[in-house]
């Protein structure tokens, strides 16, 4: 140890053991400290390819909407704008109590709404508009979860509900109004006995010829109205799911307009509403429940693009098959699961931007005598902790810009699509997103611990985006139930597979070397076989396993429910196959230069790092034990030479410094003892 390094020691171990604390001053005066060097000035090659030309590949589009919309929140004070070492943060106060969350969220929503940010949400049309939309939602949840949440509901989930299941004459009287929140709405399905399976809610709803009303009633506890976004404290109306129960014969879950609040905020007669009360994160939303008592509505308050009810009480649908006219109630959620994948891929961005800047000026030990303390992004074992999360949100950013493609160009012919592949994202992403988190929060030591550091929050603030708009495990069982009945309909009718990527099961089985070398294990060619052969393989034996259950006599659900193994591995298979298809397809569109040559390290190590996480490829047999080895040797490889890209690959996520955090900057300074007088 040198004499300057002995003192430094001995001055902490004096200092611990002193009675009286020592003055600032002496100890930061007398001792030469850590400093901070930006990782723009520290980094030799703090930028290896064009940036912005990066971030318009993966915003994909209206750069210049975000921007605008990033700009409008930090110049107002009510987005909590904090300074920090002379730079500006802004973030949510989550200490405010429940009730104050609530209350700013409004405030901010009337803030954006007096600046024309919602222009078009609902009364716009056409996928530039849809476009725009989702760009500027996203932003928002950058920004805060409930503040997203709340619109979401009352924009998505309300306003969705009224343009996608009503006729003109709702939304005639709602859109716009909504729009401009002359009336603020919530969306009432999930019941306390009822969430993901929303069939059995209980709610009733019966019909009154006489009045030319329908009767809405809560008939037990357990149908109490459960979670609703905006019920507790601010919604004026909501969309009630219900039983529709026609003289006698109950015609299945339909979706009603009820007035639950008047425009002063006064609970309506025969309504009751309760609070959910605090929970792990999203205070800023007010969730309550709801019960009906003997609630009566006018009958044109049927959103009826589906089914109708005469004036005389007649049922009348086009949709006769009671499946199908199930299926099309749940709609409006689509957007939800849009919206809620690809919000998970911006928070995954955030977290990993805070904890690579930090990794990059933040030291631990030094490994020879009197060197330096080592760069945490230096360390092989930090790189493989964050760089293949870095590969998945680089994939997953392809592949949600995808999703929104498919979704506001969508046609009556690729709703199936849509369903399936908004599911399989959602569950995907929003699960990804939860264990970059907390990889994250991990990567940053203590300082990730910090609120103002903003990823230990977002693990309390976005864990419900496994669980809302369709539960992630129930999701992944309805893409392999999809993937079935695909797979036995091409088998019994003799037809190729058109769609869902499922094309390469028509060619031959995908052949994988019996020894692997580097070039090959790095080729796009082999990974996107060595993916379709997963896929091909675990529906053949989905399929297989599902039939022999049925065989032993169980019915066809039954045979579903026990083949549950498989059919997570092929929701997986598929979804992870799908995102390695975007991700080359968007890197076959380049040019040859740098953007293609980095975008080529990144797919390598999203299909590498997949491969090697998921236990099916040895267990079935796709890989050797040998070729699984030398898969896994090529992931530290690709992480060193991803590594000198490390800041401009976060760079181009394009996210202001006011959205990231302190320790993403200058964290020494931020921490210093006078910012500590402030
Ligand atoms: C913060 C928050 C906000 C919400 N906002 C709204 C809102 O505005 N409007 C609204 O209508 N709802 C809302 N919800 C409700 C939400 O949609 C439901 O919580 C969700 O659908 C799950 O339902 P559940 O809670 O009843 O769980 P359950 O459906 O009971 O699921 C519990 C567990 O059982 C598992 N499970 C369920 N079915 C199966 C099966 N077939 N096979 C195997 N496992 C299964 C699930 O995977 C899950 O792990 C909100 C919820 C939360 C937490």
């Amino acid at each position: 140890m040198d004499n300057h390094r002995i003192t430094r020691r001995t001055t902490i171990l004096t200092n611990h053991l002193r009675h009286d604390p020592p003055t600032a001053p002496t100890i930061l005066h007398n001792h030469a400290c850590l400093s901070h060097s930006p990782p723009e000035l520290s980094e030799s090659n703090p930028t290896t390819f064009d940036t912005f030309e990066m971030r318009k590949l993966l915003d994909g589009h209206n750069l210049e909407d975000r921007d605008w919309l990033f700009g409008l929140m930090i110049q107002s004070g009510l987005f909590n704008r904090r300074e920090v070492d002379g730079r500006v943060f802004v973030n949510p106060d989550y200490n405010q109590s429940m009730e104050q969350q609530r209350e700013m969220t409004m405030k901010r929503i009337a803030y954006l709404l007096d600046r024309g940010v919602f222009r078009g949400w609902l009364t716009g049309d056409g996928p530039q508009e849809e476009l725009r939309k989702l760009a500027l939602h996203e932003v928002i949840g950058m920004y805060d979860h409930s503040l997203a949440v709340k619109l979401g509901v009352h924009i998505f989930l309300w306003g969705g509900a009224v343009k996608f299941l009503g006729t003109k004459r709702h939304h005639d009287k709602w859109l716009r109004a909504t729009e401009n929140y002359d009336i603020k709405g919530c969306f009432a399905m999930s019941e306390l006995g009822h969430g993901s399976n929303v069939r059995g809610i209980e709610t009733v709803t019966t019909y009154d010829p006489i009045s030319g009303e329908f009767v809405i009633n809560t008939p037990c506890e357990s149908a109490q109205k459960y979670w609703i976004g905006g019920a507790a404290n601010h919604a004026t109306h909501t969309i009630v799911f219900s039983q529709l129960n026609i003289n006698g014969s109950n015609q299945g879950v339909h979706a009603f307009i009820a007035q639950i609040r008047d425009s002063d905020g006064n609970i309506c007669p025969n309504i009751r509403i309760a609070e959910c009360g605090h929970k792990i994160g999203l205070n800023g939303v007010d969730n309550g429940r709801i019960w009906f008592d003997n609630v009566r509505i006018p009958r044109e308050n049927l959103l009826n693009s589906m089914a109708d009810v005469s004036p005389s009480g007649e049922y009348l649908s086009a949709i006769k098959n009671t499946d199908q006219r199930f299926a099309a109630f749940l709609a409006p959620l689509t957007s939800g699961r849009v919206t809620i994948a690809v919000s998970s891929v911006y928070i995954s961005k955030i977290s990993l931007a805070i904890a690579i800047r930090y990794a990059l000026t933040r030291r631990a030990f030094s490994i020879t005598p009197n060197g330096p303390e080592v760069l945490l992004l230096d360390y092989p074992s930090h790189q493989q902790r964050l760089l293949p999360l870095l590969a998945k949100i680089y994939a997953m950013s392809f592949s949600a810009i995808e999703l929104k493609k498919l979704y506001v160009n969508r046609t009556p012919e690729s709703n199936k699509a849509i369903h399936i592949v908004s599911s399989a994202y959602k569950a995907t992403f929003t699960w990804n997103n939860m264990r970059t988190l907390q990889e994250c929060r991990e990567a940053c030591g203590g300082q990730g611990v910090k609120t103002e550091n903003r990823i230990g929050q977002f693990k309390g603030e976005y864990d419900v985006h496994s669980t809302f708009e369709g539960d992630n495990n129930v999701l992944m069982q309805q893409i392999s139930k999809a993937l079935l009945a695909e797979y036995i309909a091409c088998q019994t009718k003799n037809k190729p597979f058109k769609g869902l990527g499922l094309e390469h099961m028509n060619g031959s089985c995908p052949v994988i070397p019996s020894q692997l070398t580097s070039s090959t294990i790095k080729s796009s060619e082999f990974q996107i076989d060595l993916f379709h052969l997963r896929e091909r393989d675990l529906l053949k034996r989905f399929a297989a396993e599902v039939s022999e259950h049925q065989s032993q006599g169980n019915s066809k659900e039954s045979a579903f429910i026990l083949s549950y193994q498989l059919a997570e591995d092929l929701g997986r298979a598929f979804s992870e196959r799908a995102i390695l298809k975007t991700f080359m397809e968007a890197e076959s569109a380049l040019p040859a230069g740098s953007l293609k040559d980095v975008l080529g390290l990144l797919r390598s190590l999203y299909a590498l790092i997949s491969v090697d996480e998921d236990a099916a490829f040895l267990r079935y047999g796709y890989l050797s034990t040998e070729n699984a080895s030398a898969v896994r040797k090529e992931v530290p490889k690709l992480c060193a030479e991803l590594r000198p890209h490390a800041l401009a690959l976060v760079n181009s996520f394009g996210i202001p410094d006011a959205f990231l955090s302190p320790i993403a900057y200058n964290w020494v300074e931020s921490n210093s003892w006078s910012t500590a007088q402030h």
